[in-house]
């Protein structure tokens, strides 16, 4: 459950999270736009811009420069490009000008012959409207006439001296008409328009799933870190209330002697070894959450090791009249933390010592399978169901919760035991013992030792 304060912390943060992401989207769409929009108007314009140039530098008598790519571009915008000539008071003196080239139309003095068609004489009109701008020669400008026809212009001005077309010492002002560039460009427009519109719309839907995702192992790792404060929180109080509870016994027969109070006593001791010992296993959960516990390997001879780990095991198995079979084959030197390879063996013999009867049987071997090395330790004892398999590594899980605590145990032993073999990349399966018994593999993939 969570509490209220927590709920609006987590909203906020998602929240956060769904704006940061979609500020991100908005941003990524947006310079895709402007690339796409940089990269694809002037292409549009592009062959109107080269067969402009190549026509200038016909009226100027010029060498025709960039190749069949510049000549195919002049001969594509012929038909739609108009040439009009000025005198240095701007009067436009071909006041008839139709499109065409210097090369198909150099008496540009006189005006055609020929009939004109409704159209045409319309055109020629909207020609006649451009004004020159003698302030701007050599650039290439984009106008608009009456508000619908579009042009792209460019005047220069024809030295005297250079009257081989008839243009000597005039203004030539060279008009494109770019009306389906200007279609394409605007049709170009909505389309990426409506793009990044839809693009966006998707992405706000994505952000919100994006974030509710991205809260999930938040929630996940804060709903555990609570449970575990919570669960600790009680497994502490457990041993105060009973020191507690004997100590206040104690107190009410203040002339005893020692002697006559070493149950209370000896109980006490008991759950302050508890407290001790489940205060350093929470030490270490807490610590390997933060990842503040660190993994020391070395290089290890392991048959002499594995053997010091499970000497006083095999005697507390004597004593409690429990069968201790070993069995190790593992001759080699192996990089491990052995600090906490001899805690992890220990967690598991300890199990099964702690959850088997007189009589039973409990085997530990050590080998290696193919590229891994792996340990086992079996027990003939009360087994684990295969419900309660998957979650005996989680933290305070104890199957038989009044058998635990009679045994003493903090349900923490697998949970560290599982870190342990997490931070040897290694892995672990429960398996039931027959007839009866539970059989821990761990195995972990072979490092080399260090030279
Ligand atoms: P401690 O923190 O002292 O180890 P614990 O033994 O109860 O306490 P774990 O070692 O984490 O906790 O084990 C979790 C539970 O899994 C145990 O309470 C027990 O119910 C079950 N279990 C573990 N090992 C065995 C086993 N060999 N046979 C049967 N049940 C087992
Ligand atoms: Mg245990």
């Amino acid at each position: 459950m969570k509490t209220k304060q927590a709920q609006h912390a987590f909203g906020k943060q998602q929240w956060w999270l769904f704006v940061s992401e979609l500020i991100s989207f908005a941003v990524i769409f947006l310079t895709l736009g402007t690339i796409l929009w940089q990269v694809f108007q002037p292409s549009i314009y592009q062959s109107v811009t080269r067969g402009i140039k190549v026509q200038r530098q016909i009226l100027l008598g010029q060498r025709v420069t960039g190749g069949p790519a510049s000549q195919d571009a002049y001969r594509a915008i012929a038909f739609r490009t108009s040439l009009l000539v000025f005198d240095s008071d701007g009067t436009l003196i071909n006041g008839n000008p139709t499109a065409g080239t210097p090369n198909t139309n150099n008496s540009a003095n006189q005006p055609k012959k020929k009939k004109k068609t409704g159209s045409q004489n319309d055109y020629v009109n909207v020609l006649q409207q451009i004004k020159l701008n003698p302030h701007h020669l050599n650039e290439l400008r984009d106008i608009r006439v009456n508000g619908q026809n579009n042009f792209r212009t460019m005047t220069i001005k024809v030295p005297a001296a250079n009257n081989a077309l008839g243009y000597g010492g005039y203004y030539v002002m060279i008009v494109t008409n770019t009306d389906s560039e200007h279609v394409s460009v605007g049709v170009f427009k909505r389309t990426l328009l409506w793009t990044m519109v839809t693009f966006w719309l998707i992405s706000i839907l994505l952000s919100y799933v994006l974030a509710r995702l991205n809260m999930r192992p938040i929630l996940r790792s804060w709903q555990r870190q609570r449970e575990f404060v919570a669960n600790a929180a009680h497994e502490l109080r457990t041993p105060l209330t009973v020191i507690q509870n004997k100590l206040e016994i104690m107190l009410t027969r203040p002339n005893d002697k020692v002697m006559d109070q070493t149950e209370q006593i000896t109980m006490s001791l008991s759950e302050v070894r508890r407290l001790n010992s489940l205060t350093s296993d929470l030490l270490l959960l807490a610590r390997s959450d933060s990842d503040m516990t660190q993994i020391r390997t070395e290089s290890v001879a392991m048959a002499p090791f594995l053997e010091t780990v499970i000497q006083p095991y095999s005697e507390i198995a004597d004593s409690q009249d429990k069968h201790f079979e070993e069995n190790i084959q593992l001759d080699r030197d192996l990089v491990i933390d052995k600090q906490r390879i001899h805690q992890l063996i220990v967690i598991f013999l300890d199990n099964a010592l702690k959850y088997t009867e007189s009589g039973a049987t409990i085997s530990f071997s050590a080998r290696l399978v193919g590229n891994r090395w792996e340990l086992q330790v079996k027990d003939t004892g009360i087994g684990i169901k295969d419900q309660d398999k998957a979650h005996v590594f989680d933290r305070f899980y104890r199957v038989d919760k009044s058998r635990s605590r009679a045994t003493g145990g903090n349900g923490l032993g697998l949970s560290i035991a599982k870190w342990i073999i997490d931070s040897h990349r290694g892995k672990v399966t429960i398996t039931d013992n027959h007839p009866q018994g539970t059989i821990f593999t761990i195995s972990f993939p072979l490092t080399r030792p260090k030279k």
